[in-house]
């Protein structure tokens, strides 16, 4: 499970499952198990008005320089 944080804020924006090794670049929302951002249409911010990334209805694209994030992949 990985935290994902806005790179601003630092406010904690989703926990989510990590499957396999890689950058972390999509957010699948299956695997997604907590969603504090805000959605906006189809753009995914915080709270702090960060624009994290798109929601591109099957996955969550996210922005690069937009977040951080902590915590054990697997696989
Ligand atoms: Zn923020």
């Amino acid at each position: 499970m990985i935290t994902i944080r806005c790179a601003k804020c630092k406010t904690k924006l989703f926990r989510y499952l990590k499957i396999g090794k890689g950058q972390v670049r999509h957010l699948w929302p299956s695997r997604i198990q907590e969603d504090n951002s805000i959605h906006d249409g189809n753009m995914i911010k915080c709270p702090c008005g960060n624009e994290i990334g798109k929601d591109e209805q099957k996955y969550i694209n996210l922005k690069r320089s937009a977040f951080t994030h902590t915590g054990r992949k697997f696989g």
